[in-house]
């Protein structure tokens, strides 16, 4: 293998992997996916190809995180609190698993937004409803 082939676009390495650069985003309080420069697919969770036509070049963007619940459960282990588990559809075009952190119930179709103080995870930050503060 050439010594150059690192420089080269699109060559991974352990700084360019797609998981490492969502972490950085996440440090930084930010919700990061990626956008596909052949056809425009919004790209999540990240990886090195576009699932929807295979172009490598993918273009990571920083998401609004506003988004509406596509599906909810509530999680019950033994001997912890309840919590609720969601799909999310993010205003840019994507779905993410997360937790919802809510007073109340929270319902399939409810807007919500990431709120990086109610929790992390490393697939990304929790999600609170839209009216709560
Ligand atoms: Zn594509």
């Amino acid at each position: 293998m050439p010594d150059d082939l690192d420089d080269e676009a699109g060559v991974l390495t352990p700084d360019t992997a797609p998981d490492t650069v969502f972490e950085r985003f996440l440090d930084e309080g930010a919700l990061a996916f990626q956008r596909c420069t052949a056809c425009a697919h919004a790209v999540f969770p990240p990886r090195v190809l576009c699932p929807a036509c295979g172009d490598p070049r993918l273009e990571w963007q920083r998401s609004d995180g506003e988004g509406v619940v596509y599906s909810i459960t509530t999680l019950a282990p033994r001997g912890q609190e309840p919590y609720a588990v969601a799909l999310v559809d993010v205003a840019e075009g994507f779905r993410l698993m997360t937790n919802v952190v809510a007073d109340g119930d929270v319902a399939i179709g409810d807007p919500v937004r990431a709120d990086f103080s109610a929790g992390v995870t490393p697939a990304g930050p929790f999600f609170v409803p839209e009216e709560q503060k």
